[in-house]
């Protein structure tokens, strides 16, 4: 994996192959050949191949199905749904040629996990090759609601597919409510007394495993950093704000916030700088162009007004920054910005708390919408995201919290990502699926 990887599913899953080992399959785009399906990378301790798909696969099925219409839909914008003839097909085609090509590597005692929307579809195929091994699949993003799902056009392949694992894993109680409440009122499902979703037959298997990071080797890494001046002066007090270019990450509703506070602030306080790094994501679809348009447009406006010499209020930086520097980022920031729009979990706020200094941590103002506000929200200071003044009034508290305060709230949530950290994710998960799995097994023979 040469480049740094800026999303949380690859990040965890990193991690969860270098402990476990075993066969890490996927897609990449390839102009050259097609249908082909490669080992990409032979690590000793995993393995990774790949599916080539054609160019027009790739539209239809990544950029098309994947991005332009389960993306949106899954995290609310279905004003941003963009569904085009011919993509369904093609994302079902993908699963379909994926399944056929993976079958011939699984031996009887292997665990299958399927990771994201991008594969749903997966298990369901994989069953209509004979494979009955555990397949288990994990949901990094929101589960839609009840009113999001009814704008599927094929709402019943959600059930055909989903039905198919032993497990869905899903990041929050949130999530496990919404496919609830999906599967009651869409598809006429039960709660069964052990936690299965019976619909029409066929029983869906949900639970929460929120995912973790590496706590205590993120610790460890960004300890290890040295004081990253001159590039900071060190008297600059710095809000970081870490996000892929998502609209999702509601990047123009935190420069805004941040721009209130500006304007709310005593003016003899000395003001915070925002650095913001927003790595470049799905640039060939346009709803990500227009978000990327209006940042920049924020970022001049907000500069333009509040800037003075020696001082510029924000530093949005578009581009990737290595694990270990992006490590002694955090640690040398008064306070992160996370304030997602909607998330299924928020890796950065994880991180940004691995990489504090517990003798002198900084303060975590996390948006209510993150699915890791269940877990952080005790010492976090919680935002509205589509409000500016709460997000200013937030800034404005953390920046004058007492250290002792800073200490207390950093203490709880560090203990909770170091218990549930990204082996604890992973051992849970399996050890669930294992169950699930030997019980279908077990019922199937009687
Ligand atoms: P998502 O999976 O939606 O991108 P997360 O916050 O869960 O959101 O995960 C993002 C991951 O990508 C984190 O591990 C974060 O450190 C990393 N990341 C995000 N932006 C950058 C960047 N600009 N440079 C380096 N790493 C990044």
């Amino acid at each position: 994996m040469g480049q740094t990887a800026s999303g949380g599913l690859v990040v965890a899953l990193q991690k969860t192959m270098e402990s476990q080992g075993g066969v890490w399959i996927g897609t990449k785009l390839d102009e050259s050949i097609s249908d082909h399906f490669l080992k990409e990378y032979d690590g000793g301790k995993f393995d990774r191949h790949a599916l080539h798909l054609q160019p027009s696969e790739y539209n239809d099925y990544y950029l098309g199905y994947a991005n332009s219409v389960l993306w949106p839909l899954f995290h609310g914008r279905t004003d941003l749904l963009d569904v085009a003839h011919g993509q369904l097909a093609a994302y079902a085609s993908v699963n379909q040629k994926l399944a056929e090509a993976t079958r011939h590597l699984i031996t009887d005692d292997d665990t299958i996990w399927i990771h994201d929307y991008h594969f749903i579809p997966l298990a369901s195929e994989l069953r209509k090759l004979g494979v009955q091994n555990p397949i288990g699949f994990f949901l990094h993003t929101p589960f839609p609601t009840t009113s999001d799902v009814h704008a599927l056009t094929h709402k019943r392949n959600l059930l055909d597919w989903l039905s198919a694992y032993d497990l869905v894993g899903l990041q929050t109680q949130r999530d496990v409510s919404a496919m609830i409440e999906v599967c009651r009122t869409v598809f006429g499902g039960q709660m069964l007394s052990d936690g299965r979703i019976r619909c029409q037959g066929r029983d869906i298997w949900p639970a929460s495993f929120p995912i973790g990071i590496e706590a205590e080797n993120f610790r460890r890494t960004a300890e290890a950093q040295k004081p990253l001046a001159p590039q900071i002066a060190s008297g600059q007090r710095l809000l970081i704000g870490v996000d892929r270019l998502d609209y999702s990450k509601g990047l123009p509703h935190k420069f805004r916030g941040f721009q209130r506070y500006l304007e709310d602030r005593a003016s003899s306080d000395s003001p915070l700088t925002l650095l913001q790094i927003a790595s470049p994501t799905r640039e060939d679809v346009e709803a990500y162009q227009e978000v990327r348009r209006e940042l920049e447009q924020i970022t001049g406006q907000v500069n333009g007004r509040f800037a003075e010499l020696g001082y510029i209020p924000i530093q949005y930086i578009h581009r990737s920054v290595p694990r270990d520097y992006l490590a002694g980022l955090y640690r040398r920031a008064d306070i992160a910005l996370v304030t997602p729009l909607i998330d299924g979990m928020n890796l950065v706020a994880k991180e940004y708390i691995a990489a504090q200094d517990p003798a002198d941590p900084g303060v975590l103002i996390l948006s209510e919408a993150a699915g890791a506000a269940e877990q952080l929200k005790v010492g976090a200071l919680m935002v509205n995201p589509f409000d500016p003044g709460s997000v200013s009034e937030a800034i404005q508290s953390a920046a004058s919290m007492s250290r002792e305060e800073r200490i207390e709230r950093h203490q709880s949530q560090w203990n909770e990502i170091a218990r549930h950290d990204v082996h604890w994710w992973t051992g849970t998960f399996l050890n669930s699926l294992k169950r699930n799995a030997a019980q279908r097994i077990e019922h199937d023979s009687i």
